[in-house]
């Protein structure tokens, strides 16, 4: 059977972008434009009349904005709805609008220019901002912006089109996806955003599948072609084939099934038929993910991958620049977990020093680049540490392969404490530290490391690619990357036995968590904490509840036994039929 992987290694017609609000939907484009407006800086000969025209387009403007505010509450919480609360107080700053007056006055310049120029200024100071949410609401004011000179030069623009379409468009504000929602879009789809846009949040609370980022969608697709959109893996195919579309009519059918009913899931335990508590946490790429893992229903956070910061900023953040963005994250979570982890730079993600390597992901990566450079390590540990007050922060390293690693970076998380101690800066005591298991070797010695932390994550992602000896990103050997593979489940077995002999807590937080085929193995494995990409949470907590520990056992049992991924797959899918499970593997 085909899957996700197959369609889209073979399809010439995919575009990637940032997976935004999860979902597939097929439909046809609408192509968004909105005229450019253009601006005149001609003199101003009746200022009076010109300040009367301001007056009317801001009061113009702030009407519209009251609409949308009150079309945001109807159809968003409170919280998403106070974005536009907070452009239509920029309507009535007082500093803002006095500097349109006297500009108008002193430059005799016309009031659009002004409102440009004037406007233009305060998002150059957000776009140079080190936050990325200041950045990201840079663009949304592009929305008041274009909003009062539209109603300067009196012009309307389209906000309802032809019921359910895809949205493609080359920048979405928030006003925008908004109102276009009204009209029942199906899909958003653009090329500049990330998953913090606004237009990325709406889409999420909406519940429309979306994909940013594609950079230039908008220069492949016409009017009326249709689309598929994968919210879930950051797709987009254009004019599908008649297989591409067979596939994707299917998901999305198994998914309008398997999405019946989720809610209901989501304030319970996800506990098995016979009462064993799998504990479900999430992974977190950006913070702007934070308001999808509290309405998830997630235990905490599982994986905090804080390289994500380097990607946002491109560069590396001060000590209390890190510090505001963990105990922002601890506090949005708390009382629940917060694990953070330790930059895990080098591999294929980002690039510290420009340094050649034949084999980045054999090379300085992850732990051995952070003790290799201390000062940058221990500006993260003092951040984590200062951050920790709310006692439910831990650390987790990655990429550990030998016990002295270990060894040498608690000696410097020690020296951190030290100095914080000297500084008078309060911290957890009883700070907790852990490691992934992703090296072959780390699984190998999992006994003796579980020794020196206090807890373990194995990540798949690795471990599979070190393992098989596979590199997670290549597509000519994509075949070989086998979760279900005798050598990966006898391996992931190995590691839980061993940590849970030392007494030690073990999660598990790779891609596989989230693949709802694993979940009966790992949970018959003994895993009792997963640890996923949020939108996924759900899904898993459904096939956790439908699911008996002991015959779980028996399976993985089973499992243990096999000698080809096939048969381990065919085992796994015989399962899923005799306990009546809907497999829901495919979907996500
Ligand atoms: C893993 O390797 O399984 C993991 C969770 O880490 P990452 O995907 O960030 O390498
Ligand atoms: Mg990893």
């Amino acid at each position: 059977m085909k899957t996700f992987k197959h369609i889209y290694k073979d399809a010439k017609n995919k575009i990637h972008g940032i997976a935004a609000a999860p979902g597939i939907v097929i439909g046809k484009v609408y192509l968004f434009t909105k005229e450019k407006l253009e601006i005149s800086d001609g003199e101003v000969t009746n200022f009076e009349e010109a300040k009367r025209n301001l007056e009317e387009a801001l009061k113009q403007s702030k009407k519209e904005l009251t609409k949308v505010f009150s079309i945001a509450r109807e159809k968003m919480d409170e919280t998403r709805a106070a974005i536009f609360e907070a452009q239509m107080m920029i309507l009535d700053d007082p500093i803002l609008l006095k500097a349109f007056e006297e500009r108008i006055e002193r430059e005799k310049k016309q009031p659009e220019y002004v409102v440009f120029d004037e406007i233009t200024k305060y998002q150059d100071i957000m776009r140079h901002s080190k936050e990325p949410y200041i950045k990201e609401r840079a663009h949304d004011i592009d929305d008041i912006k274009n909003r009062i000179i539209r109603n300067l030069q009196k012009k309307r623009w389209q906000s309802k089109i032809a019921a359910d379409a895809i949205v493609v468009s080359d920048m979405l504000t928030p006003a925008d996806t908004l109102l276009l929602s009204r009209s029942n879009v199906k899909g958003f789809v653009t090329d500049h955003g990330g998953l913090t846009s606004h237009a990325a949040i709406i889409s999420r609370s909406l519940n429309i599948p979306a994909v940013v980022g594609t950079h230039d969608i908008t220069k492949h697709v016409k009017e009326d072609d249709t689309i598929i959109v994968d919210g879930f893996h950051g797709y987009v195919l254009i004019n599908p084939t008649k297989e591409q579309t067979e596939f994707f009519t299917k998901k999305f059918q198994h998914l309008v099934e398997l999405q019946k009913g989720l809610e209901e899931f989501k304030d319970k335990p996800a506990l098995t038929k016979d009462g064993r508590e799998i504990l479900l946490y999430a992974n977190v790429d950006v913070s702007g993910e934070i308001d999808i893992v509290v309405t998830s229903g997630a235990s905490g956070i599982g994986l905090y991958r804080t390289e994500q910061i380097l990607e946002e900023l491109s560069e590396f953040p001060t000590e209390e620049e890190q510090v505001k963005i963990y105990s922002n994250l601890s506090s949005r979570i708390y009382p629940n977990t917060l694990t953070i982890r330790a930059f895990d730079i080098g591999g294929d993600k980002f690039k510290l020093l420009e340094i050649y390597e034949a084999n980045p992901f054999l090379g300085l990566r992850g732990i051995r680049l952070l003790l290799e450079n201390p000062t940058l390590f221990k500006t993260q540990i003092r951040a984590v540490l200062k951050a920790s007050n709310n006692k439910n922060i831990r650390f987790m390293l990655p990429m550990v392969s030998t016990i002295m690693e270990i060894k040498r970076a608690k000696e410097i998380i020690e020296e951190c404490k030290d100095e914080l101690k000297k500084e008078n800066h309060s911290f957890d005591k009883h700070f907790m530290i852990g490691i992934m298991v992703e090296v072959p070797a780390a699984a190998v010695m999992t006994k003796e490391l579980s020794k020196e932390v206090d807890f373990l994550s194995i990540g798949t992602n690795d471990l599979i690619q070190y393992l098989m000896a596979v590199d997670r990103g290549n597509d000519l050997v994509s075949d070989l990357y086998q979760e279900f593979s005798p050598a990966v489940i006898r391996t992931i077995y190995h590691i839980i036995t061993q940590a849970k002999e030392s007494k030690k807590e073990i999660s598990f937080c790779g891609e596989m968590a989230a693949d709802t085929l694993a979940i009966p193995l790992l949970v018959g494995l003994g895993v009792t904490s997963l640890s996923m990409s949020p939108s996924t949470i759900p899904y898993a907590k459904r096939i956790i509840r439908y699911l008996n520990y002991a015959h779980t056992k028996q399976l993985a049992k089973d499992c243990l036994s096999c000698s080809t991924e096939v048969e381990v797959i065919h085992l796994i899918e015989k399962f899923f039929k005799e306990h009546s499970i809907t497999r829901t593997r495919q979907i996500i």
